[in-house]
């Protein structure tokens, strides 16, 4: 399809999407309470609250069924899918010439998977030339600020930042520094992340419009042994585990001490200035991680102040819609505030059980995971200030049409003056579905959008990249391969030409 015929395709595409919005925006905020109480009541009465006191699991039962009637059917999917070329406009030549290569790379499978064997052979100075822009931050603090400022130019004010030095695997023989990592995570949310959120508000007409800014906790990184700590957090592993604990919670101080000393000079800010976000883990280390986000939250997310500490719930767990049902009544009798980041989950392929403990369809993940985002959106929204037990939602995902159910209940007629709208954040990685991200700020004029940069040591986000690199596999379908290809190969000519 040439450029020009897909412009027109994608404008009248838009303008029947506008036609439609408002519609849909209708008939999904009929739905909100229905769909709210179905969702909460088909859960709870599975589950009863107990203390997590001994090494008994306190997940709920896996595998719960979800009754029919709880299924949404959301009409999202008639919408049409955003742009695949107009976003590459936002971005400088050096950046579209590793689009290229991206393109270059996805052009089918087999050339992507010959890409992915040669990957760890290529020179990390190579590999910085050609793609490592696109998905990367930068190696120190400065490089990662001015990526902040990059992506202000996109209209993305705000990041969530990752330092990419842990033990993935945690298998016990990694040699990483978990004192260096404690420092270098509470320098990069001094002097990254709250300078760069005070100059976004500064430069904003409303305090309000700038999201917070985000550091992302891999509990992996903390410890040299963190595998074992997790799984045997409650044991054996008990004087590691409370180690662990603590060394997160020194970072999770400053983001604490942070958001206490700039709500005294800002007084008008709903949502928080700067949050810590627990990554979530493969599910044999969740139990672990589980109950390091219940510290963290009893500690840092009083009632009735606003939230510092996310964690992260992986909704294709088949068990995830009662997990999340407990966490919100233990918070309640514990009397802290919950901070959700909600995301499908990312180790589906190498998840051991996953026939146990992962959703059997893709459909049923999207059905859980945007009934999920539905009810806590609605649990925020319900609230105008810092009432609610769910105070901050993280929409982690690069899947459009959840992002638009989520877009839609945030900002609607029914939400105007409702500043708890703050609260609810839309985030992608790096380099991961730009067109998608392009489409909610500069269509959608959605201000709630961060992006997550990873940053670090060039082995370390080697590895991520190739990480990056094999998850493009799932993107071979969409709008990688040749359409990249010849989408950056236009606007690079367009460019030499003068006429963009
Ligand atoms: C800002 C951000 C932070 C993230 N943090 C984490 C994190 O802490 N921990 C983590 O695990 N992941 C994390 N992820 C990754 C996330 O879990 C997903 O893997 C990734 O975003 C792809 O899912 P999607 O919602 O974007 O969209 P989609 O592309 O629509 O969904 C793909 C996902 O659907 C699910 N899925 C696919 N096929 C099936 C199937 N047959 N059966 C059941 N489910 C299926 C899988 O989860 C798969 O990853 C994060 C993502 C983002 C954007």
């Amino acid at each position: 399809m040439s450029l020009i015929r897909f412009n027109n395709l994608y404008k009248t595409n838009l303008s029947k999407q506008l036609l439609t919005r408002s519609i849909l925006t209708r008939s999904i905020l009929a739905a909100k309470c229905y769909q709210y109480r179905d969702f909460h009541d088909s859960i709870k009465s599975n589950n009863t609250t107990t203390s997590p006191s001994s090494n008994q699991s306190i997940i709920p039962q896996l595998n719960q069924p979800t009754s029919p009637s709880s299924v949404i059917e959301t009409p999202l999917t008639q919408q049409p899918k955003p742009s695949s070329i107009e976003y590459l406009s936002d971005f400088n030549n050096l950046e579209i010439i590793s689009f290229f290569m991206i393109g270059l790379c996805t052009l089918n499978k087999p050339i992507l998977n010959l890409c992915i064997k040669l990957f760890p052979y290529v020179p990390i100075s190579i590999i910085k030339k050609l793609v490592y822009r696109i998905y990367c931050g930068g190696e120190t603090i400065g490089e990662v600020k001015q990526t902040g400022l990059r992506l202000h130019d996109r209209g993305i004010n705000n990041m969530m930042i990752s330092l990419t030095i842990e033990d993935c695997e945690g298998n016990g023989e990694s040699q990483i520094d978990t004192d260096y990592i404690v420092s270098e995570t509470s320098k990069s949310i001094e002097k990254i992340l709250v300078p760069h959120t005070l100059e976004m508000i500064n430069q904003a007409a409303d305090i309000n419009d700038i999201p917070p800014g985000y550091v992302a906790l891999k509990s992996t990184g903390f410890d040299k042994n963190a595998a074992a700590t997790l799984k045997d957090f409650n044991t054996s592993k008990k004087a590691e585990f409370d180690s662990l604990v603590e060394k997160i919670s020194s970072v999770c101080q400053t983001i604490y001490d942070s958001n206490e000393k700039l709500f005294k000079k800002y007084n008008d800010r709903t949502s928080p200035f700067v949050v810590g976000v627990i990554d979530a883990e493969k599910f044999e280390l969740q139990e672990g991680v589980y109950e390091l986000q219940r510290r963290l939250y009893e500690k840092f997310n009083p009632l009735n102040k606003p939230i510092s500490i996310v964690g992260t719930l992986q909704m294709y767990l088949s068990n995830s819609a009662s997990l999340l049902t407990f966490e919100e009544k233990f918070a309640n009798e514990k009397g802290y505030r919950l901070g959700l980041k909600l995301v499908r989950g990312a180790y589906l392929h190498s998840e051991k059980n996953r026939d146990e403990v992962i959703h059997k369809t893709k459909t049923d993940t999207d059905v859980n995971y945007n009934k999920g985002i539905s009810y806590c959106i609605d649990s925020i929204l319900n609230q105008k200030g810092n009432e609610s037990i769910i105070g901050h939602l993280v929409v982690a995902s690069h899947n459009s049409e959840s992002l638009k159910l989520a877009s839609n209940k945030i900002f609607n007629e029914s939400t105007i003056g409702n500043n708890n709208k703050l609260n609810v954040v839309l985030g992608q990685l790096l380099g991961m579905a730009d067109s998608v991200t392009y489409d909610l700020i500069k269509n959608l004029k959605i201000n709630n959008v961060i992006k997550y940069v990873a940053w670090g040591p060039p082995f370390e986000t080697k590895q991520y990249l190739l990480r990056r690199l094999e998850e493009n596999g799932d993107a071979v379908k969409n709008d990688n391969g040749w359409p990249l290809v010849k989408a950056s190969t236009a606007i690079l000519f367009k460019r030499l030409l003068g006429r963009a």
